[in-house]
């Protein structure tokens, strides 16, 4: 079961992953004069504000990502970036502790994933440009037809893949990609399919474009993204991004709720970094996404294969990176190794453990970072091994790496996780905690 002269991928949804394994399926069957054709099937408008521009995301592109893009092709052009940040700060309740960046000169992108929040428009022109819809414009480029309509089934025909449009018209594939990520109903399409397909677990996040102005941003956040270790249950991580004019607020965790939001923007440390008397504005641009936590089992079959959110991804960050490592096995699989099953298991299903194994690892970061945070001593000690490593020249600055790594995704959790336990770090925070309770117990 091979691709030929005259195949026919049809790839449904357009966000990243789709729109990277048309970009990669084209260029391979270039290269080997494989004649293909490739469809595009994606509603979205990506050059539009708001909600129906958006495929609802941090923004935060680390700088290795962007490298890799670069090297496979796809540069990410400087009127994409809405922002760049070179340092973190972390705050506790008591205190705050800015990383910069590990190696000289990394950036991390900020980049809008439509034109921009709901009222962005105000401004003419929009100064940035949509990541979405840069991905999708390269993939037309390359030779694929984008077709703007929502899939509204999917069957067999002919023992071959068949999507139906709402209007009724129908189209036969000899492979189909399913880049539906998690949000909306695409998936149930897969999964109904069944051929062994189960999607990934996922929960809720939330994320706000918290408008100060461009000014109130560079003074309040700088260009750093601000994490705050706040002790509210249920609640996991939580950022401030700088991007232009925006503030982009993201929260992770089980149930957010109104009264947890109440208790985010009333915490000290968040009001610190909102510009003086500032409020929520009735009009903000916001949104419940939601986000992958679990492995998918099977995204593949004969003739089919699941790419990006709706397969495996990475825990809580980086899901841009997980789908164009996807993408690009999926497209190599497909032209070099064919579009059976087999092909799909021997040659794609290994990037999707990688990422499946590498998240077990990163559910045991996040479960010590919880065990911290309702004891304030602890995270004192982890800002103070922190700021020293900061201020060492000579510090190897694992810690500071592990925490870089984990914010920006550019690391796996096993190269995090090799950092965070490594025996100097465990013993200058044991020295760092007896040494402050020794302070304590002497005051
Ligand atoms: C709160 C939050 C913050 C995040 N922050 C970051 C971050 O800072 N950096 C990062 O790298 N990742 C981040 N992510 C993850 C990132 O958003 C996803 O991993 C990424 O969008 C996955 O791309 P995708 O193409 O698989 O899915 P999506 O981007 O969801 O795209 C799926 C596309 O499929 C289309 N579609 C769906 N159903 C149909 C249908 N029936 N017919 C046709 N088209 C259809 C949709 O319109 C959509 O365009 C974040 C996620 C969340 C929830």
């Amino acid at each position: 079961m091979e691709l030929g002269n005259h195949s026919r991928v049809g790839i449904v949804g357009g966000g990243p992953a789709g729109s990277m394994t048309a970009f990669f399926l084209m260029d391979l069957a270039k290269r080997i004069d494989l004649d293909i054709e490739c469809d595009i099937f994606e509603p979205r408008n990506f050059t539009l504000t708001g909600p129906p521009g958006c495929n609802m995301c941090g923004g935060v592109v680390s700088e290795s990502l962007v490298q890799k893009l670069a090297i496979s092709g796809i540069p990410i052009p400087s009127d994409l970036l809405v922002d760049t940040i070179d340092a973190y700060t972390l705050h506790s309740d008591q205190d705050h502790v800015r990383i910069g960046a590990v190696s000289e000169g990394a950036r991390i992108a900020c980049i809008f994933r439509g034109a921009g929040p709901r009222g962005a428009e105000a401004q003419k022109p929009i100064p940035w440009r949509s990541l979405d819809s840069y991905l999708l414009d390269l993939a037309q480029q390359g030779g694929a037809n984008l077709i703007a309509e929502r899939v509204k089934a999917i069957d067999w025909h002919d023992q071959r893949p068949r999507i139906t449009l709402g209007n009724g018209q129908s189209f036969t594939y000899d492979l189909l990609v399913g880049a539906v990520g998690l949000n909306g109903s695409g998936i149930s399409m897969f999964e109904k399919l069944q051929f062994g397909y189960k999607p990934p677990r996922y929960t809720k996040a939330y994320i706000a474009e918290l408008y100060f102005g461009s000014r109130e941003v560079e003074q309040r956040l700088g260009q750093s993204m601000h994490i705050f270790l706040l002790n509210i249950p249920r609640l996991k991580f939580l950022a401030l991004t700088p991007k232009g004019p925006y503030a982009t607020l993201v929260v992770l965790g089980e149930n957010i709720d109104q009264a947890m939001l109440e208790q985010i923007f009333q915490a000290p440390e968040m009001v610190r970094c909102l510009p003086p008397g500032w409020k929520v504005p009735v009009q903000t641009c916001l949104c419940q996404p939601r986000i992958h936590i679990g492995p998918p089992r099977q995204p593949y079959g004969d003739r089919i294969v699941l790419v990006g959110d709706c397969s495996s991804s990475r825990l809580y960050k980086d899901g841009i990176g997980a789908a164009f490592k996807l993408a690009k096995a999926c497209a190599y699989t497909a032209v070099v190794h064919g579009i059976s099953k087999s092909a799909f298991q021997r040659f794609f299903a290994p990037t999707c453990h990688e990422l499946d194994w590498d998240n077990r690892l990163g559910r045991i970061m996040f479960a010590m970072d919880s065990l911290l945070r309702p004891f304030p001593k602890l995270q004192a000690t982890l800002l103070d091994c922190v700021r020293r490593e900061q201020d060492d020249p000579n510090s190897p600055k694992r810690l500071s790496a592990a925490l870089w790594d984990t914010f920006t995704g550019s690391a796996s959790y096993r190269t995090i996780l090799a950092n965070a336990v490594h025996p100097s770090v465990i013993r200058d925070y044991l020295r760092t905690f007896a040494r402050m309770a020794c302070k304590m117990t002497t005051v």
